[in-house]
């Protein structure tokens, strides 16, 4: 059987892509130090509990599972956070990706998955994004993402390492079966902030700046379905296991909304109002991000038939009625 170690797999995307590799017959191995996871996500397979610093804890995982491959997911993963602590984020996305890609060289693992974000390419006036785009981060949590880009990119140079790299558009959705799901304590993301206000868990969504310059003077983005974003994964680490060259991909529909418009959305998927009020801008923010790109659709065959806004608030409207994750 093929070992795959999913750094990050107790958490919202990585437990996502444990199902997905489990359908397809790999084993999963979940290494994830439960910071921000949940060891009820970790399903599939295997559960190694440990921490990207921790070379010890890495190299015993290689040791056990000779994995196949990488998928790394584990990650800070909060603009605003980013933004008031750069260092943590620094320290664990970075120098934490440095011990995981280190461990995987040494241990003849060569291929790897690496989650990175359309944050890497920042500020860009409302064009739509492509992987040749220049990547100007302007939040600590795009830096971080470009760092670990560029050491992966060194890595590959000497023949190390073979390496898809996705640029995450905004993900959303939760597993249709409705045995994971988005879970994150405290919420920070658009939708399920949406979905606990519209429950009376929060008194109402604040809506982060009006005066951006885009449609309506509220911030766009391109939303993709978790369990589309995860079935691209599958997608590249094929394409690795059958040899084929580092590849950046973009993961986006190509399709942006305003909050207003997800707002709009979600009242007409779960039939409620929205209570929400007007705020400031949240730091770190880019006005607009939306993929101009069509490249996992040509080369991986990528067909991300979930990613509508309807599909994606239904499915975590059906998560977020479960009451998700315990403790
Ligand atoms: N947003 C908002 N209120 C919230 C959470 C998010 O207005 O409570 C906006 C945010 O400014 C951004 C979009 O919704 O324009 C998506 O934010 P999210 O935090 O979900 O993802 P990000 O774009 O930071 O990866």
């Amino acid at each position: 059987m093929t070992h795959v170690l999913v750094t990050g797999g107790a958490g919202y995307i990585g437990s996502h892509a444990c199902k997905a590799l489990a359908a397809r017959g790999f084993i999963p191995v979940c290494f994830d130090n439960l910071s921000t996871g949940w060891a009820q996500a970790v399903k599939y397979g295997p559960f190694v509990q440990g921490d990207l610093l921790d070379r010890a804890a890495l190299d015993a995982a290689f040791a056990e599972y000779q994995p196949v491959a990488v998928m790394h997911f584990a990650a800070f993963s909060l603009v605003g956070e980013a933004m008031s602590n750069p260092g943590k984020y620094w320290r664990n996305n970075v120098l934490g990706s440095l011990n995981l890609v280190e461990a995987a060289v040494d241990a003849g693992c060569k291929q790897f998955v690496f989650s990175s974000t359309c944050a890497t390419y920042g500020e860009q006036d409302g064009v739509l994004l492509t992987e040749d785009s220049a990547q100007l981060p302007i939040n600590a949590y795009g830096s971080t993402k470009r760092a670990v880009e560029e050491i992966l990119r060194d890595f590959r140079a000497s023949d190390e390492l073979r390496t898809v790299i996705f640029r995450y558009f905004n993900v959303a959705g939760s597993d249709p079966a409705g045995e994971i799901g988005e879970h994150h304590r405290p919420e920070t993301h658009l939708i399920p902030v949406m979905l606990e206000a519209i429950d009376g868990q929060r008194p109402e969504l604040v809506i982060y700046g009006t005066d951006y310059d885009t449609p309506d003077g509220t911030c766009v983005r391109d939303y993709v379905h978790v369990v589309d974003l995860v079935e691209a994964h599958i997608l590249g680490l094929e394409w690795l296991l059958e040899g084929k060259e580092s590849r950046v991909f973009n993961l986006g529909t190509g399709c942006g909304f305003t909050v207003n418009e997800v707002i709009t959305h979600a009242r007409a998927a779960t039939g409620q109002k929205v209570p929400h009020r007007f705020g400031p801008r949240r730091g770190g923010d880019a006005a607009s991000l939306v993929s101009g790109s069509h490249r996992a659709l040509s080369e991986l065959g990528w067909d991300p038939t979930r990613s509508s806004l309807k599909v994606m608030i239904s499915d975590a409207w059906t998560w977020h009625k479960t009451g998700g994750y315990s403790g």
